[in-house]
């Protein structure tokens, strides 16, 4: 499951230049975004939603992290639950699960 790896790793960097977006729009408060960081939408959202925003990130990141981890640990298709192989097709929707169908059910 290389691809699965490679696509984790694209969607850490992913969510890391999310989060300093996020991080970096709440520092600079009023003033404007840096060029290269220009992005109406983020522009136009208010503090609360952007801090909704960074939260969600850094959740998603940390799992992310979580599911690259036990990856790199030879685990990376058996559930953390229950032990059993996930289904392959639920990795490739949900590329950072580390747990089955069932047991994401039973949560
Ligand atoms: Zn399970």
């Amino acid at each position: 499951m290389a691809d699965r790896k490679q696509e984790l790793e694209g969607l850490r960097e992913e969510l890391i230049e999310r989060f300093d977006r996020y991080k970096a729009h709440k520092e600079q408060k009023g003033g404007p975004l840096d060029k290269d960081m220009e992005d109406q939408s983020i522009e136009l959202m208010n503090d609360e939603v952007i801090e909704a925003l960074q939260q969600e990130t850094e959740d998603e990141l940390r799992q992310v992290l979580h599911a690259l981890k036990r990856i790199e640990a030879g685990e990376g298709e058996a559930c953390e639950r229950c032990g059993e192989p996930i289904d392959g097709r639920r990795l490739q929707a949900l590329p950072y699960t580390t747990v089955c169908l069932d047991c994401a059910e039973r949560q």
